[in-house]
């Protein structure tokens, strides 16, 4: 029995997610993600990979953010031929997520072409939209809790992890001349009390776990969402304000969505217009409500619009639909992307309504340093928009509590929900401190835990 495991990317680090398990005669990339944030790590998209994608039998993906799938235009373009396992709603996200960043790529390759400002010449996308379709056309849809068998010896099969519609984790079991042999990757672990998203299956008894240590570190502070959100609304309603939410499209859009028409529901706030200004939004929306059983509420009957977002929600499809928010006066909601106001529509709704004093701005997710978003929360009296300074007389805060990841105490219990210890565990996909905060509480509860190295070949068997 042959058994090696390889961290090829998300070792020490949150983005670009990718292990190779290589099981006997059989390769499995576990997600394909691309490394987001500072300049050093965004090169490494254009590296290429340790082994020679020609050489992997197939790749499961275990959700659909770009950390996680993203870079699969580029795996394919290099020469990988098999299937791409995912769950249908996974699927499904993976196809609106790659065409839409093959577009915003084609578009800033061609903007910086135009203005001669790239260090590339000429500047190129890192995939096109014809890479994505390429991709695209390899993901074969694996529903939860379906084992599939990639050979005699070895099977795979996905279990909840909560966080994002279709969010999975994999388990693979390999038998052979030792016994049986089971690996977990866990995927990104939801919360178990997401107003939205199904809690995480129990983690099964394995003999090597690799798990997520995002908030490894952290322990969230314990607030009434709910009532915060209702509160936030409520006074920017009284100001016959706008009240702007940037977000993430694919999974927070949902969240927010799903949590105003709550409060309208139980009359905690008024019926206002909410307005999605955001293209992958609208298709991602679109995604939630196609797959609404594998949502919390899902098993309570047909699901419709109506049940999922408030009553005056519009849906805007295209610019003339976009630019009609921004002749709207009195109370609204506008949802537009992308969350840290670093780029996308809702940088033209900043634009026209930050002086506005009526105005609120509101963050729920982490705002990383350097982004609008920072600066507006750090109390900036200007920003920078579209090359023009903009005052700041809106209201600006945030709302903690409405995360898609599992903090320390949740990670813990969710390790602690297997029959059986794993054997070791591997820390993935968290910054060093967040990674080392966790092996640290595992170790002290008994567990044999280590973070993971990036590049690093561990022989399991
Ligand atoms: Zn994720």
């Amino acid at each position: 029995m042959l058994l090696n495991l390889q961290f090829l990317g998300a070792a020490g680090t949150v983005s670009g997610s990718r292990y190779l398990l290589e099981a006997d005669d059989v390769r499995v990339l576990v997600d394909c993600g691309l490394f987001q944030g500072s300049r050093a790590l965004r090169e490494r998209n254009w590296a290429d990979m340790p082994v020679d994608p020609a050489e992997i039998d197939a790749a499961f993906i275990t959700h659909a953010h770009l950390d996680h799938s993203g870079g699969l235009p580029r795996l394919v373009a290099q020469g990988f031929d098999g299937p791409v396992f995912a769950t249908p709603p996974t699927a499904d996200l993976v196809d609106n997520l790659l065409l839409d960043a093959a577009q915003i790529q084609e578009h800033e390759a061609e903007y910086a072409n135009y203005r001669g400002f790239s260090k590339h010449r000429p500047a190129r996308p890192l995939f096109t939209t014809a890479d994505a379709k390429a991709a695209i056309r390899h993901l074969r849809a694996l529903p939860f809790h379906q084992p599939f068998t990639l050979s005699p010896q070895l099977s795979a099969v996905f279990r909840r992890s909560g966080h994002l519609l279709g969010a999975g984790g994999v388990l693979f079991t390999l038998s052979g001349d030792l016994g049986t042999r089971r690996v977990m990757f866990s995927g990104d672990v939801g919360r178990s009390n997401s107003e939205l998203h199904m809690p995480p299956d129990r983690l099964p008894a394995v003999d090597y776990l690799v798990c997520e240590g995002t908030y490894g570190d952290r322990k969230r502070p314990d607030i009434d969402v709910r009532e915060a959100l209702a509160d936030i609304v409520n006074r920017s309603a009284s100001r016959d304000g706008a009240l702007i939410i940037p977000v993430f499209a694919a999974g927070r859009m949902q969240d927010m969505l799903w949590l105003l028409k709550q409060l309208e529901a139980s009359r905690q706030i008024p019926s206002l217009p909410v307005f999605v200004d955001s293209p992958l939004g609208v298709e991602c929306t679109g995604t939630y409500l196609r797959f609404a059983r594998e949502l919390k509420f899902g098993a309570l009957g047909t699901v419709t619009g109506e049940r999922v977002w408030p009553t005056h929600t519009d849906f805007c499809a295209n610019i003339v639909d976009s630019k009609n928010v921004n002749l709207h006066h009195g109370a609204c909601i506008i949802l537009s992307s992308s969350g840290m106001a670093t780029g996308g529509r809702v940088l033209f709704h900043l634009r026209k309504r930050l002086p506005d004093p009526r105005t609120t701005v509101l963050f729920v997710g982490h705002q990383a340093a350097g982004t609008r978003g920072r600066l507006l929360l750090d109390g900036a009296p200007e920003v920078k928009i579209h090359g023009r300074y903009i005052p700041v007389n809106a209201q600006v805060c945030e709302l903690q509590g409405v995360s898609g990841h599992a903090d320390r105490d949740e990670l813990l219990q969710w390790i602690e929900s297997a029959d059986a210890r794993p054997g070791e565990i591997f820390i993935t996909h968290a910054e060093p401190e967040a990674g080392s905060a966790l092996v640290d509480a595992l170790r002290g509860r008994g567990y044999r835990a280590r973070a993971a190295r990036d590049g690093e070949r561990v022989v399991l068997a």
